[in-house]
């Protein structure tokens, strides 16, 4: 199974979680662990990379769309620094109680990150650190996979998760797509349905 496109998670995968809760300017930034390399070694050979991220911020009004959007640029301009891709940012700015259909562990933000690449659910992989976001991938009808960053740790021990591959980190994860580590929990990566 090789996946085309994979669709990760923001805070806790690509970024660590600011004390603050929210990432609400550029300077606020600070990358994951692994996440500058892994993410290069992801979207090498053509694979798209596409991020997707709840930003509840937005709709709480603690933060203006503008400035979510400079903190985006720049994530993106230290991706392609290091080698790495970011070909679509997705974030619901709703606030929990908008019953929008792209909060996460709404599948919305996946269907359209998929609909934007033009590859099937079938070689689409997402990635994140929580039990919603495995949640969202499993309704949007892709495979999933679990990094320990950010909340990764606590949610791996989830009874709920128990079946999802898991990573160290986005490097584990970059070098699992290139045929080089088994996923440490032993699980077929594979979409459901799909044989
Ligand atoms: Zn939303």
């Amino acid at each position: 199974m090789d996946f085309l496109h994979v669709i990760l998670d923001r805070d806790g995968v690509l970024n660590a979680e600011a004390p603050s809760g929210w990432v609400t300017r550029p300077e606020d930034w600070a990358w994951e662990r692994g996440a500058l390399e892994g993410l290069a070694r992801i979207g090498s050979r053509g694979r798209r990379v596409s991020v997707a991220t709840n930003q509840s911020c937005v709709g709480r009004g603690l933060v203006e769309i503008a400035a979510l959007d400079a903190v985006h640029a720049r994530m993106g301009a230290e991706a392609r620094a290091a080698g790495g891709r970011i070909d679509a940012v997705l974030v619901c700015p709703h606030a929990p109680d908008a019953g929008c259909e792209c909060r996460k562990p709404a599948p919305g933000l996946v269907i359209r990150a998929i609909r934007l690449a033009g590859i099937p659910a079938a070689r689409t992989l997402f990635v994140g650190d929580s039990e919603r976001d495995v949640e969202a991938g499993r309704r949007a009808g892709v495979a999933t996979a679990l990094v320990r960053t950010g909340k990764g740790a606590a949610s791996a021990a989830l009874p709920s998760l128990a079946g999802v591959p898991r990573f160290d980190d986005l490097v584990h994860l970059a070098a699992f797509l290139e045929g080089g580590a088994a996923p440490a929990a032993g699980a077929e990566l594979l979409a459901p349905g799909v044989s």
